[in-house]
């Protein structure tokens, strides 16, 4: 009996040495790799009390250089150094007080999948398809709930969850390759632990995780994988203006720098323009960057180092963890230009061949201009992003079609757009798009007419850039933005087991939706197979009475893509466009398979139509 009471004793005692050690909240990132281009790596800390102990590691090939205090005590931020031939492995990081560990973390160091530097991002060979995953299918109907968090999903509410995930994307991956996309642009679909509102994903309430209503990191990791085989892209979404108010540091910040802080909520301007205005007030200039997206969405202050190393990290952390292709960066002109750009020098210095596509939301070629990398701009600023989005070209092209053809007015938007080219470093590398899930749904934009939105479409298509399509687009999805977001935003018909049609499958689509998903289709795959409309010239003529052409040759091929934007047939003499024309003498159009043209010096357009004639 004594015995086993020593024992039993000897046990306890251990158990309490044990729980002695807590449980720090937050390491992050959660874990690293070795062999990067960048050897420093920046640890945030965070437990109870915390910031009065002394950290220790002991491995090979990682000092800890630097251990910074902040205002509050319960975080620490680690600065680590990786030498380039320290071996992946797992050490114990102790924190020690009064010569006891308060805390201890094992900190795990892997190693990087065989050509993970060398990936290639997104490019004008690529056509982008843009879902929003709550929307778009629901895969796991276990998961539409979760016990933690917030809001529950509830179909009925347009502006509530629906329980889309990333199961239901792997699951239609054949899908995108029948349409003819080549890569995924995903909406946000790390957590977002807010009460409402937060099915869209952009107040993210965790930069580590993926929310457990859209399934997990390993899940994104499979899905990226998955795509991967299917020759599939995939672009993750990242905001890096604000975080969610359900954002698990807001009850207990590092410091008051963190977030922008005012005495009452202030809400940003909104005008992207003050970012570039030479003449801007230093008050509107603060007011667009600091305020914040909304009462939900605290403004992130990337003025702060730390916070600014921790969302560079982040962002790193996911392209090596999940091996995505490129990135979405949400309202690029509101966070601090200065740190948009070390940031983004950052990402291409570790992934030479990565992607980032910039969202500055502006009217104007002029200022978008500013945000693509390599400009010379007026002060200096180079935003190192490889793309921009073509705002300016969005406008365009969803008036163009409706609209009276005039000086300025119809087709000669398009025109004009295109001629102010010259403002950018590469025109190749705008993301060139007709509507987004911010915006008013084509078809809705023109009017159910679907022979105008296949104008658009043709143009979207055959012009210079990277095409990028909304989810729903080709089975002539409805929605205007007045009515609300979460309407704009429909679920897409058969992706839940309870819908009344599988619109994934032909024989689920009415006529008239086929015709449009028909229509991308064999643009989506003229463009993938011919290198002449990924790069070639485009060399644009003057509208001329309703009717606009531009051709994309180089020195092999020459396509010409016609326009015919009135309500009558025309006949387009064709001696004007000799400089690209010469020598060619028949044309097959390729929107109408099979339909060849004999005769090249007049061509036949049928009223509100486009033709896309490979030149033979
Ligand atoms: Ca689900």
């Amino acid at each position: 009996m004594k015995r086993l009471a020593l024992v039993t004793l000897f046990v306890f005692t251990q158990i309490l040495l044990a729980t002695a050690v807590s449980q720090l909240k937050h390491v992050e990132p959660p874990f690293w790799w070795v062999g990067m281009q960048n050897n420093s790596l920046q640890l945030l800390i965070h437990g109870e009390d915390v910031g009065y102990s002394t950290p220790q590691l002991d491995y090979d090939g990682v000092a800890l250089k630097k251990t910074i205090k902040v205002e509050n005590p319960n975080y620490l931020f680690l600065n680590l150094e990786i030498a380039p031939d320290a071996k992946a492995g797992n050490f114990e990081i102790d924190f020690k007080k009064n010569g006891q560990n308060i805390y201890s973390y094992t900190y795990e160091l892997r190693a990087r999948e065989a050509g993970s530097a060398e990936r290639h991002g997104f490019s004008n060979s690529d056509i982008i398809y843009l879902l929003m995953p709550d929307r778009f299918a629901n895969g796991n109907p276990e998961n539409d709930s979760q016990p933690g968090m917030l809001e529950k999903a509830n179909r009925s509410k347009p502006e509530g969850r629906h329980g889309g995930d990333l199961q239901g994307i792997i699951n239609h991956l054949d899908y995108f390759n029948d349409l003819g996309v080549t890569s995924l642009w995903l909406n946000p679909f790390l957590e977002n632990n807010q009460a409402a509102y937060t099915y869209h994903g952009y107040a993210i309430s965790d930069y580590y995780r993926v929310d457990p209503r859209m399934g997990s990191n390993e899940k994104f990791k499979t899905l990226v994988d998955k795509a991967h085989s299917k020759g599939l892209k995939v672009i993750q979404d990242m905001i890096f203006n604000h975080c969610g108010s359900g954002h698990w540091w807001m009850d207990d910040l590092p410091m008051e720098s963190w977030v922008h802080q005012f005495p009452e909520y202030t809400s940003s301007n909104y005008r992207a323009s003050t970012a570039v205005d030479p003449h801007a007030s230093e008050y509107d200039l603060r007011k667009m960057k600091d305020g914040w997206f909304d009462k939900n969405m605290p403004d992130l202050n990337q003025e702060n180092d730390l916070l600014a190393t921790y969302l560079i990290q982040n962002s790193i952390w996911w392209i090596e963890y999940a091996g995505i292709d490129g990135i979405r960066m949400d309202t690029q002109p509101y966070p601090d230009e200065n740190f948009m750009a070390n940031w983004a020098e950052r990402v291409m210095n570790e992934y030479p061949d990565f992607s980032i596509v910039g969202e500055a939301w502006i009217e104007y070629p002029s200022m978008v201009a500013y945000y693509q990398g390599g400009k010379n701009n007026f002060n200096g600023y180079d935003s190192h992003l490889s793309h921009v989005f073509d705002f300016p070209g969005q406008y365009a092209v969803s008036s163009a079609f409706n609209e009276e053809n005039g000086w300025n007015t119809g087709v000669a938007k398009i025109y004009d757009v295109l001629a102010r080219d010259f403002l950018y470093p590469r025109p190749h590398d705008l993301v060139v798009f007709a509507d987004n899930h911010d915006l008013s749904r084509l078809y809705s934009v023109y009017h159910n007419n679907s022979d105008k939105m296949k104008m658009a479409l043709t143009y979207v298509l055959t012009t210079r850039g990277v095409p990028s399509l909304l989810y729903g687009t080709e089975i002539l999805m409805e929605g205007y933005e007045h009515d609300g977001h979460g309407k704009m935003r429909k679920d897409f018909p058969g992706g839940w087991e309870s819908d009344e049609r599988n619109a994934f499958t032909q024989s689920g689509r009415t006529e008239k939706e086929n015709d449009m998903f028909d229509h991308i289709k064999r643009l989506a795959e003229y463009r993938t197979a011919n290198k002449v409309m990924q790069t070639g010239k485009l060399t644009q003529f003057i509208p001329k009475n309703g009717t606009y052409v531009y051709f994309r040759h180089n020195d092999q091929n020459a396509v010409m893509v016609v326009f015919n934007n009135t309500d009558e047939q025309k006949l387009l003499e064709t001696a004007r466009f000799d400089e690209i024309m010469a020598g060619y003498d028949t044309g097959v159009n390729i929107l109408m398979k099979g339909e060849k043209l004999n005769n090249l010096d007049q061509i036949e357009l049928k009223p509100r139509h486009a033709k896309v004639l490979e030149l033979h």
